[in-house]
């Protein structure tokens, strides 16, 4: 007798993007982390808090940092939970919001973690397809779902809607509507507002992108009360480690460096969006930290792919349609943005 669950045995598990050995020398535009350091200060506070007390467990409700964070979004500390990055809290709010067969929706293509989420927790999943154009985007067929992930900016493809198209898909749905705001921070809106007036809204952020924290693994929900201490029940007691905790009150603290982070990154950008379009390629419209780069066919997106692996430059390949015949490229500093345009240039003369 097998003793692993049936739907587990049959189980896609997600594909992180290629993460290179240690010390291995790449250009790494692969998973949309951020090519500058976090501020002096959240490095001093690992230090100070490693100092005094990894011995101790942390703080069971990561108190401060959920202070440090209401401040920053203008709600209470009560209607923010800390996970260990975004994608924990996606799992927490699957097993507080949805049951073994209930019906779980998002847009195809977004983040694929959902799937395998939703797999994870036997649940149904229910796509539905968006074009490249988010003019195009429509509400779901069904209203039946218990949650709805809105990947807002989307990625891989880098658009966001506008919080008045939020309001009219949590009035669609009769769920939670969960707008995974991983990338917000890169984006002209978000819809944090929303949570004061519509009731099944709740977002979700990530230290990963815009913070530069991405190996410390902070994310945060943020939504109303009554679901945020339900979900309190659901996660694991000790989520966050003293030193995730500490660092992340601070890089909360130091919104000017974040600001100067971000506007350097909008500025490469659009430039690697004008000289990816001088290279005759096309860029999808993108409110993120990456643009997603459209190829003649799947054949010239995925050589592209090998060309600039072979050179040590990673960028992301998707394989499957309607993602095959294009690249998601996360923007680099200025130099390693050097590089990417010599050798893009590289591949379409080979
Ligand atoms: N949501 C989206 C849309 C993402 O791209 C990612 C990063 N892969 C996450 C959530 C998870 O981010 P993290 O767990 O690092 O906060």
């Amino acid at each position: 007798m097998d003793p692993v669950n049936e739907h587990i045995r049959a189980l896609q598990a997600y594909q992180p993007g290629l993460q290179p050995a240690q010390g291995e020398k790449v250009i790494k535009l692969n998973t949309n982390e951020n090519p500058y350091p976090p501020p002096p200060a959240v490095l001093e506070a690992i230090r100070a808090e490693s100092m005094d007390s990894l011995r101790l467990y942390p703080d069971p409700k990561s108190r401060s940092l959920r202070a440090a964070a209401a401040a920053v979004y203008g709600v209470e500390p009560e209607q923010v939970l800390a996970g260990n990055g975004s994608d924990e809290i996606l799992g927490i709010l699957l097993r507080t919001f949805a049951a073994r067969g209930d019906r779980i929706g998002f847009y195809e293509p977004s983040y694929s973690y959902y799937k395998t989420l939703g797999a994870i927790h036997n649940l149904e999943l229910v796509p539905t397809p968006v074009a490249d154009d988010p003019g195009q985007l429509r509400l779901p067929d069904s209203k039946d779902l218990k949650v709805f992930f809105l990947t807002n900016p989307n990625s891989p493809l880098g658009f966001s809607v506008r919080p008045e198209f939020v309001v009219r898909l949590a009035g669609h749905v009769r769920g939670i509507v969960v707008v995974d705001e991983a990338y917000a921070d890169f984006a002209r809106w978000n819809c944090l507002p929303l949570i004061r007036s519509i009731p099944n809204v709740l977002v979700t952020r990530s230290l990963s992108k815009s913070y530069s924290l991405a190996g410390l693994r902070v994310g945060l929900a943020v939504g109303a009360h009554r679901w945020i201490e339900q979900m309190d029940k659901v996660r694991d007691h000790y989520n966050l480690s003293r030193i995730a905790q500490a660092a992340a009150c601070v890089a909360l603290r130091e919104q000017d460096y974040l600001q100067e982070n971000i506007s350097r990154i909008l500025k490469t950008r659009e430039r690697l969006r004008r000289e990816i379009g001088e290279l005759g390629l096309r860029c999808l419209q993108s409110d993120a930290n990456f643009l997603f780069v459209r190829f003649p066919s799947s054949e010239a997106a995925s050589g592209a792919y090998r060309f600039l692996l072979e050179r040590g430059v990673l960028v992301r390949y998707f394989p499957q349609e309607p993602l095959h015949d294009g690249l998601r490229i996360s923007i680099g500093t200025e130099r390693e943005t050097d590089r990417l345009i010599a050798e893009l240039k590289g591949t379409l003369e080979s």
